[in-house]
Formats: C-alpha cells, structure tokens, sequence
C-alpha cells in the first residue's frame, strides 16, 4: 500500500492549451493517507476520471508529478506502478470462465495455485457468484460481469493502491449496498489505499473516510463526512452535500456586521471580504431555528418528509429553506434565528476567516 502524492497536477487534453478553461484539471496538490479510503466527489465532468487515470497511468497528466512512498512513478506503466483499477462499465475476458477471469491478475504476477485458488474462492463468494464459476463470462448479465470486474480488482492483496471509477452504476440498489459494505470490510481487512470516485453523496459518504470534493478542475474541499456539512470551505460544497443543499444569500460585510436586504446579523469576528466581487452568508437548513423570535419570513410551503419538514420560505428577497421536526403548523409568517457557529462567510465562493 501507498501513500500517494499529488504534486501540482494539471492536465489539458488538446495539444495547445490557451486559457485556464482548456485544463480539464487544473491544480491538483495533495497527499493522500496510505491505507486511507478515499472518495472523489463532484458532478459529471469535473475532472474525476481524469484524476484518476492519472494516479493509475493511463494518462500522462500534462505538467506535475505522481508519488508513490515519495517515490516519482510519473513515467511509470499501470502495471509497473502495481495499481489496480475498476471501471465503470466490465473489462472482462468474455470466452475465459468467470474462475479464470478473477484468477487472471494473480496468475500474471506468479501467484501458486493454491493461493490463487484460496482467493478466487473467497472473492466469488464475495461477489456472490460462487456457483457460476465453471461458466464462461460471454452470457453472463451486465451486472454479474460488473461484479467479475470488481472482484479482478480486488483478488491481490499487495497492490499499492485500488482505484475505483463508479463502479456500483450497472449494479442493482440492494446489491449495490451489499457490494459497499464489503469493499468497507476489505479494506479494513488489507489496508488498502482506496480511491472511489462517484457522483452519488451517499455512496461517498457512507464509503470514506476522506471525500475530496471536486469541482471544474479543481479540489475544493477534502474532509470527513461531518466536516464537508459543518464547514464547507466552497460554496459548491454547502450546496453539492446535504439535502436540501446550503442556503447562500448575497451579503454585505461591514465590520462584524452581515446586511442582507433590510436584516442585519452581528458576528463575533469581522469577516475578512476585502476585495472580493461577491459576498454570501451561508447557513444550513438544519441550523435555523423557526419560531417566534428573530428575523421575519413568509412561508410559501411547507413539503412533509416524514419525520422532518422542509419550510420554503422568502427572507429578505431570497429563498431560504428550512429543516424542522417541528410538530405544530407553521404559519405563513414566522420568525428565524440561525445558529451563529453554523453561519459561514463566503467571499468569491471561498469560505473565509477573520480580518488579520
Ligand atoms: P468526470 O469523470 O468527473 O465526469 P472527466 O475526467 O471524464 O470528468 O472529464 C473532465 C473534462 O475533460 C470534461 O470536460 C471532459 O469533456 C474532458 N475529457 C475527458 N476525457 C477526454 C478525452 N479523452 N479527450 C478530450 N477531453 C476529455
Ligand atoms: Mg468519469
């Protein structure tokens, strides 16, 4: 296992990049935990693959440099960097036998028989495919080959790191949930480095110990689950995790003063927005407290989600949603209070601190 160095990383596809636009990455400089589980975040076309196949080698990033134990393995192969990776769609030999398709990376490194068959056996049941392993993988369904793919990706046990590029989205729901609890239990078991790209906030969530958020190009914010919703550090971020996203509201920041429209908030520290084009406030849904003292709303609905409701609602001209367990009916004209350790300040998207 490894631990993997990010050093200043950008990559273009086309030939002559002219703007920053052209970088389908555009500053990756990061170090990541050996034995750490990993997932990449962001919507589709932020860069994840590409971040990804940069790691494994399959493309060579167009300035920067990969590490490996601080070792340069920039010009190296996949296969000499000893990475495994998992698609998003089955990479199998259809006329091999689904035994063979997951004994084949360790016959390739010289494993004894014996162990290759100890381990087969123990990823087929793993995959739940231990009474097809006689059959050959041609007529098997999309979702029994993406489970064959999965498992090639996890039969060795001394790789250095194992990438995974959404590789639950042929997979069914229920399997799905199965297939996660598994890979958790592995890399417990090996220690693997594990990186997990999806688009899905809760397979991320619920699979790492780290999400690294990315966005156009760039990673925004890398933390634990409860960090990304406490304190995201961009605005995509506050809006990407949770459900309903973040609320931000144009701000003005005058001191320790937060004016938006005709309210205004006192801080305990005087934001540090000099300079910056755009100011937001931005306050979780769940952090605002709906009652009869504070600032005033008008509700415009109010959406039943079983044992929570979320209240839309206008505050000083903009839309705010709020999350309550609040049992009594709500009327169309209440009163707010935010949490004041939930509240962030947001200049040109990034979060910010106090004035120096
Ligand atoms: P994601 O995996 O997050 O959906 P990708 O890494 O696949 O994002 O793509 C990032 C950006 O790079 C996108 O704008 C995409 O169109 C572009 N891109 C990806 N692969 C190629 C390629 N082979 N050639 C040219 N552009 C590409
Ligand atoms: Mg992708």
């Amino acid at each position: 296992m490894a631990r993997i160095t990010l050093d200043h990383i950008r990559h273009a596809y086309g030939p002559n990049p002219k703007s920053e636009k052209d970088y389908a990455l555009r500053e990756v400089d990061h170090e990541w935990n050996d034995g750490g589980a990993y997932a990449l975040l962001g919507p589709s076309g932020c860069g994840k693959t590409t971040l990804l196949n940069i790691i494994s080698g399959l493309v060579q990033p167009s300035h920067g440099r990969i590490l490996f134990d601080g070792k340069d393995v920039t010009d190296l192969s996949t296969q000499q960097r000893n990475i495994a990776q998992v698609f998003q769609f089955p990479v199998i030999y259809d006329t091999m036998t689904v035994y063979d398709n997951l004994a084949f990376p360790l016959r390739n490194r010289g494993v004894a028989e014996p162990e290759v068959d100890r381990r087969v056996r123990e990823i087929l049941e793993m995959i739940d495919l231990s009474g097809w392993a006689n059959r050959r993988a041609r007529g098997l369904t999309a979702d029994q080959k993406q489970k064959i793919s999965l498992g090639r990706g996890l039969v060795r046990s001394d790789v250095n790191a194992i990438l995974f590029d959404e590789p639950l989205t042929v997979i069914d729901p229920h399997m799905k949930w199965v297939l996660r609890s598994q890979l958790k239990r592995l890399h417990k078991q090996f220690g693997f480095t594990m990186v997990y790209v999806t688009h899905d906030q809760t397979e991320a969530l619920t699979f790492a110990d780290k999400v690294v958020v990315m966005y156009d190009g760039e990673i925004v914010q890398i933390g634990t689950p409860a960090e990304l919703f406490e304190r995201p550090s961009h605005t995509f971020v506050g809006y990407f995790i949770g459900s309903p996203g973040m609320n931000f509201m144009p701000a003005r920041v005058e001191g320790n003063a937060v004016r938006m429209g005709g309210e205004t908030l006192t801080l305990d520290y005087a934001p540090k927005t000099t300079g910056a084009t755009k100011t937001e406030l931005g306050i979780r849904p769940e952090f605002i407290r709906i009652g009869r003292e504070g600032m005033p709303i008008t509700v415009i609905k109010v959406e039943d989600i079983g044992r929570l409701k979320i209240v839309r609602a206008q505050f000083a001209g903009q839309p705010l949603a709020i999350v309550t367990s609040e049992d009594a009916e709500i009327p169309s004209e209440a009163r707010v209070t935010f949490e004041p350790t939930a509240i962030g300040i947001y200049a040109d998207s990034w979060r910010v601190g106090r004035e120096a």
